[in-house]
């Protein structure tokens, strides 16, 4: 198999660049499990918040709004940002950087969100165009649009080494092999191990677990905002008819198949809690994913500097979803050898060379 593009990784990442290319180069997208989608992509909250994150990311929020609105992945919840008296720094903090905010009263908030305490929203302010996204129509879609261009995509296709010769030539873990003339890695959380096995140098991209459990409630809750602390030690939000609450935790793990910690889960229930008039007489599921990120906490998008048809597409921490679209037309400009449309700095913050 000889193809012009291998994307290693086919979680949100590997699948709208995949979409991206399709009709411009040949790709083929590697997938180590025995579908696409099965780690962070499958595991995460799904919103679209465009106050959340970095400028840089802030940035690619705004890019990538109009392509999710447009193909109507998106539909609304609004986030509301809460905070006790003690809390108010942190509240004002986030209000001072925030646009498209509006801040409300205690009994607003306590209207919107009815289990909410009164002194735990002593401040609140409201982003409404914070909206669920679609990510399992906009997987198929991205995977649809590959192979509608001629695109496969290989599952149990895991990559053990790279070498370069002119063309980068794939290995992999069962011994089928291909070769391509550019490579990207958009392995997620195993990004650096990638690179380890193209003998390219990695950028310090740490996984970190975040865990969510299913609370069951009695109420509609289907029109409910998501719902956080300023302090971002929880959030809850409505998730077919039941309470989706995340204990915003960040333990730094090897990467791997993640599972919650039971400790875990039952501190943050134990935060959220003392916020909410609900209580917590079981815990329907609980899963957890990873949450990747480089040092600077701001995704790696480009061509590695010391390995030349080797691109980066990692490091998109909490925000790879919702920054999708903006990262894979970031990305196929640059393969293509067109302008990106990300504005200048936007693109030398995503740089690999920012590391060298
Ligand atoms: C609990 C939680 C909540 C989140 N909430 C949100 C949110 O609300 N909004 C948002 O935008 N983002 C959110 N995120 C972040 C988002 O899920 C990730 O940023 C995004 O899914 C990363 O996509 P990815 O394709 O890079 O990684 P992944 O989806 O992990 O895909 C990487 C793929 O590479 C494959 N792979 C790895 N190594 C190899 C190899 N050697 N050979 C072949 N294949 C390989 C893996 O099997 C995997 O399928 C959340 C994450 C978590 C964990």
């Amino acid at each position: 198999m000889r193809v012009d593009v291998a994307i290693i990784g086919a979680g949100i990442a590997g699948a709208s660049l995949a979409a991206a290319l399709a009709g411009h180069r040949s790709v083929l997208l590697l997938e180590r499990e025995d579908a696409p989608g099965r780690h962070s992509t499958g595991r995460s909250a799904a919103i679209f918040v465009r106050n959340y994150g970095k400028p840089v990311l802030r940035a690619l929020n705004d890019l990538s709004f109009g392509p999710l609105s447009e193909g109507g992945y998106l539909s609304p919840r609004g986030v509301m940002t809460i905070a006790t008296r003690d809390d108010r720094p942190a509240f004002d903090a986030f209000m001072a950087e925030a646009h498209g905010v509006e801040q409300i009263t205690t009994e607003e908030a306590c209207a919107a969100f009815p289990l909410l305490r009164p002194e735990a929203a002593n401040r609140a302010a409201i982003e409404r165009a914070a909206s669920d996204i679609d990510v399992d129509r906009l997987m198929q879609d991205h995977l649809r649009a590959h192979r509608a261009a001629g695109g496969e995509v290989w599952t149990k296709a895991e990559v053990t080494a790279l070498t370069h010769d002119g063309r980068w030539q794939i290995s992999l873990a069962d011994g089928r092999a291909c070769s391509a003339g550019t490579v990207v890695n958009a392995a997620g959380a195993w990004a650096d191990e990638v690179a380890r096995g193209a003998h390219v140098r990695p950028m310090g991209i740490i996984p970190y677990r975040r865990s969510a459990a299913i609370l069951p409630v009695e109420q509609d809750i289907a029109t409910w905002p998501m719902i956080l602390p300023a302090t971002e030690t929880w959030y809850a939000k409505p998730e077919a008819g039941r309470l989706m609450v995340s204990p915003a935790d960040e333990d730094p793990v090897p990467p791997q198949d993640a599972w919650p910690e039971d400790m875990v889960i039952a501190e943050g229930l134990d935060r959220f809690s003392q916020a909410v008039d609900y209580e917590i007489t079981r815990v329907t599921h609980s899963w957890a994913g990873l949450r990747s990120f480089a040092p600077d906490h701001v995704p790696v998008a480009g061509e590695a500097p010391d390995a030349p048809g080797f691109y980066w597409l990692a490091g998109q921490g909490g925000y790879g979803v919702q920054t999708s679209p903006a990262l894979a037309a970031h990305m196929a400009a640059l393969i293509r050898g067109e302008a990106s449309p990300c504005p200048d700095w936007v693109e030398n913050s995503l740089s690999p060379r920012r590391f060298a």
